[in-house]
């Protein structure tokens, strides 16, 4: 599988949009959108957005928002379908079984719901043990790092899973801070994905 990295959406895009064997891309919302704080997406992250739309490619918010978060989730799709005119799903862990990322119910819910086979879809995400292990395991085609953006971020997040990443990161030849990611889509060296 493909192991990518990028500063943002933005910045990933006009690379995603030249694979030809690309049906769907799918991305976290927290810190990969959006703040986790932030009501809405950027304009920067929707004009990404509208621009894979633009060439055909189906798009869906993977999220391990639970309780009164999943609404905010929905909205933000609802938002994202009108904005980019193409219909973004969400899916969160009560449409996948109960399970959460990294668990590959979620993408492979995500990638069933839109009709598309894992093999022809991409994920974005912040967090490689959530985003990155998760899609690899649903057999999805590739990945896409991209720096943490926006206001706020989930507790345990923040206190105990950033600390492993940090930690981990320069083993798997991921970049650890946001200046270090390029401002273009970087394809890193395949590498075997490890053992969870
Ligand atoms: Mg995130």
């Amino acid at each position: 599988m493909l192991r990518m990295v990028a500063q943002d959406v933005g910045a990933a895009v006009s690379g995603l949009i030249e694979l030809d064997w690309l049906k769907f891309v799918s991305f976290d919302l927290d810190k990969t959108l959006t703040g986790y704080v932030t009501p809405s997406v950027p304009e920067e992250a929707v004009g990404a957005l509208t621009l894979l739309a633009g060439h055909g490619i189906k798009l869906a918010l993977v999220s391990n928002a639970r309780g009164g978060r999943i609404e905010r989730v929905r909205r933000i799709g609802d938002e994202l379908s009108d904005k980019t005119g193409a219909r973004v799903g969400t899916i969160v862990p009560s449409d996948a079984t109960g399970q959460a990322k990294p668990h590959p119910a979620m993408f492979e819910a995500a990638a069933k719901a839109a009709g598309v086979e894992p093999g022809t879809c991409i994920h974005v995400g912040d967090q490689f043990c959530k985003d990155i292990i998760g899609a690899e395991r649903a057999g999805f085609a590739g990945t896409v790092l991209v720096a943490p953006i926006g206001e706020g971020d989930h507790l345990g997040v923040r206190l105990l899973q950033r600390p492993v990443e940090f930690a981990l990161r320069p083993i798997l030849g991921y970049p650890t801070r946001t200046k270090n990611f390029p401002d273009h889509l970087h394809h890193l060296s395949p590498q075997t994905p490890p053992h969870v």
